[in-house]
């Protein structure tokens, strides 16, 4: 079978999404391979394809238990039964059962710590290994922003392995952490794919200032200086009405808010006022975007960055899609990122809302403090969750807030780390 078949048929997906092909040949035609594209992509895809044109068992080594849960679970909800996950989670016996039959599954998820333990490399060192996978690779070196000293030794276990094919994946790295892969794998002959994040005529841009107030003075001047029309990027509704009124006072009249506090009708209005060009500027939140299919968009400023690299690459993609110059710009304080921290961690009830859910029996709209409306949705789906599959509640909730915190925090990380490379 060729992969454009296995594509449809063992996965579902109509086409490879960039740098997905590139990666499966380069792996396919025996090449160590290291690539690099964008969160969300599809990075998995690129060792689950060819685990089914290779002979042995893939191993993956990720560097979070959330991240190696999302992807077994993803495989068997495809029907893919051979999948084990060796982490600590796995109590004594289970491990013992799962390293005397390892010769079983096709795809063997590892953490770092795991492959600490003797007894572990051992059993691995008896299987045919078609392909070791780094994920999140960026962990190996010490100027990534997720230095994992676990991760520094998988170079000495690939030796151990017989440096079986290799491929080390991440979704943003400066070419000082690429170095660093390489030599930490020890990879001498690699091919590289690298994906940029630029469409050609958007000069993307991130400027660092001193300061909140910097940053307000230098919005007013890019927002006058820049041809128009263009978005700014708020991430609170308060900001973007209140830079709606500096632009004003500056002279850039034709200006509007647009953020989801809004009702429908006035949204709809700013919409359609901006796509008909009666409106220069607009000032948003995340909420514009979907449906906004404006040709001429001449500029992108971000005033906040946004929480992940997805949102980022989306909207600024928002910017030049008739092909003409255009600018997307990023005002960074040092310190802004700590603002998504604080927003996810409101998304989520605390341990004590937690325990007066589930141990005191207080229905959720009795808990105090009071709980949002997502952190109700979050609190009664996954206590429904856990007396379904007959759980603790207590920690399985406060599990998947850490589990979903932890993920945030990744996709924070990848954007700090981006804005630290330009
Ligand atoms: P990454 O590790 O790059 O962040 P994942 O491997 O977790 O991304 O995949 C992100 C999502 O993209 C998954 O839901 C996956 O099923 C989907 N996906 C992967 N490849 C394709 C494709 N070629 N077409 C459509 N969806 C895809
Ligand atoms: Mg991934």
């Amino acid at each position: 079978m060729n992969i454009d078949q296995l594509l449809r048929e063992q996965f579902g997906f109509d086409s490879f999404r960039p740098g997905q092909r590139e990666t499966i040949e380069s792996i396919l035609s025996g090449h160590n391979t290291l690539s690099m594209l964008p969160t969300g992509t599809g990075k998995s895809l690129c060792y689950q394809l060819p685990a089914y044109l290779l002979q042995g068992a893939v191993i993956v080594v990720s560097p979070l238990l959330s991240l190696m849960q999302d992807q077994t679970e993803q495989l068997k909800r495809r029907g893919e039964k051979r999948v084990i996950a060796l982490n600590s989670f796995l109590q004594y016996e289970e491990k013992n059962a799962a390293l005397a039959n390892l010769n079983r599954y096709k795809f063997i998820f590892l953490s770092p710590e795991m492959l600490q333990i003797p007894q572990v490399i051992q059993a691995l060192r008896q299987l045919q290994v078609s392909l070791f996978v780094v994920d999140e690779a960026h962990c190996i070196s010490q100027w990534g922003y997720d230095f994992r000293p676990d991760y520094r030794l998988l170079g000495n276990v690939r030796n151990e392995l017989g440096s079986p094919l290799t491929l080390a994946l991440t979704a943003t790295a400066t070419e000082k952490v690429r170095n660093d892969i390489l030599n930490g794998l020890q990879l001498h002959t690699v091919k590289e794919w690298v994906f940029s994040v630029n469409r050609p005529n958007i000069a993307v841009h991130v400027e660092k200032l001193q300061d909140q107030m910097d940053k307000q003075a230098r919005l007013i001047e890019l927002v006058s200086f820049f041809q128009k029309p263009g978005i700014v990027y708020f991430s609170g509704r308060r900001a973007a009405e209140e830079a709606v009124h500096h632009l004003k006072q500056a002279g850039v009249e034709r200006t509007a808010f647009y953020h989801g506090g809004m009702d429908a009708g006035d949204r709809l209005l700013i919409q359609h006022q901006f796509l008909t060009g009666e409106l220069d500027v607009v000032c948003a939140t995340s909420a514009f975007g979907m449906g906004i299919n404006k040709e001429n968009v001449r500029f992108v400023i971000h005033y906040h960055m946004p929480p992940q690299m997805e949102s980022y690459l989306q909207e600024i993609g928002r910017a030049g899609r008739d092909g003409n110059p255009s600018a997307a710009v990023l005002l960074y304080v040092p310190g802004d990122e700590k603002l998504h921290e604080f927003i996810a961690e409101m998304e989520f009830p605390d341990d004590g809302q937690i325990r007066q859910m589930t141990e005191h029996g207080i229905a959720a709209r009795d808990v105090q403090p009071p709980l949002s409306e997502t952190q109700t949705r979050f609190a009664v789906h996954y206590k429904q969750e856990a007396e379904r599959k007959n759980i603790n509640p207590f920690r399985y909730i406060s599990q998947k807030r850490e589990y979903l915190l932890e993920r945030k925090a990744i996709k924070r990380k990848e954007i700090v780390m981006w804005l630290s490379a330009e």
